[in-house]
């Protein structure tokens, strides 16, 4: 059933033509009864942790602006601003130019309700398995809400490191070679944005099922498993090498249930009866 009414194909208001700007984009936007749906792909935040080569940073610039996308988010760039980030961009300066650079993760996901972290590899404690194409419909239709999302994407030569996949709802992966299935940091963003680009053209986005609570946000979920880990270890609950893993899991458990604000209030209540001294 179609939820959405299938708006999408204008893209971004700036990209427009000016004379479909000012004679049909209003007459659109007046027709659409979601605006938030119609530019639901600004919505959409790109993230990449640790970019070793500016190039790489310019190619995902131009990757995600030939499929409308504008939000990125630079985590610890090794370089940049850079005269090859700028080369590479070939015209997407506007992306590069805009492009928030944090020194946290949080800083770059911390507002967001859904975060999906792409990675070639499993690595023991599974996420949530979703392909690009499943990825960008999930994204979609929660976006459709005005709230931001986030895809995080990994440094090049190690990619995205386990505690950086924990802070994710799903783990996202192209499907590739078996057997050389690392794709180029720029050309996992295109596949992603292609796949954005594609889903939002497309038929039916599933809005988000919860709309009376939605899942709390990436930060209150923080704040929740730091008050949950200090819980446990009040009462020596994961101890010696299992602890790490032990946390893993908890945190990937209630990563994929994604609990609403209120659901994080009675989390913080259970953190506060296992602690020993009641905090
Ligand atoms: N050598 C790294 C890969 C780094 S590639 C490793 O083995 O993990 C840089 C980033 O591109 C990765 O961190 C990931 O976010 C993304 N990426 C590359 N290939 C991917 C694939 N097949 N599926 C999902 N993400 C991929």
């Amino acid at each position: 059933m179609r939820t959405v009414p299938q708006l999408r194909r204008v893209v971004h208001p700036s990209y427009a033509p000016s004379r479909f700007r000012s004679v049909y984009l209003p007459l659109l936007l007046y027709a659409n009864p979601y605006p938030e749906t119609f530019m639901s792909l600004d919505h959409v935040r790109i993230v990449l942790i640790e970019p070793q080569h500016p190039g790489n940073i310019g190619a995902a610039a131009r990757a995600m602006k030939t499929m409308s996308l504008s939000q990125l988010v630079l985590v610890r760039p090794r370089e940049f601003p850079s005269f090859e980030a700028e080369r590479r961009a070939a015209g997407a300066d506007d992306i590069l130019n805009s492009a928030q650079v944090v020194d946290d993760v949080g800083d770059a996901i911390g507002d967001c309700r859904l975060v999906v972290g792409c990675s070639a590899r499993n690595r023991g404690v599974l996420h949530e398995l979703f392909d690009a194409r499943q990825c960008a419909a999930q994204l979609l239709g929660e976006t459709a809400s005005g709230d931001p999302a986030a895809v995080m994407f990994g440094t090049e030569r190690t990619g995205l490191e386990n505690h950086d996949l924990d802070r994710c709802n799903y783990q996202v992966v192209i499907p590739a070679n078996e057997k050389f299935s690392s794709l180029n940091l720029a050309s996992a963003v295109q596949l992603v944005c292609y796949e954005l680009f594609m889903a939002a053209d497309g038929p039916a986005l599933e809005l988000p099922k919860r709309v009376a609570e939605y899942p709390g946000r990436e930060k209150d979920m923080e704040h929740f498993f730091n008050h949950l880990v200090r819980a446990l270890d009040s009462r020596e609950f994961l101890e010696g090498e299992m602890r790490e893993v032990g946390i893993m899991k908890i945190r990937r458990l209630f990563g994929r249930a994604r609990p609403s604000e209120g659901e994080l209030k009675l989390l913080h209540s259970l953190s506060r009866l296992i602690h020993k001294d009641g905090q």
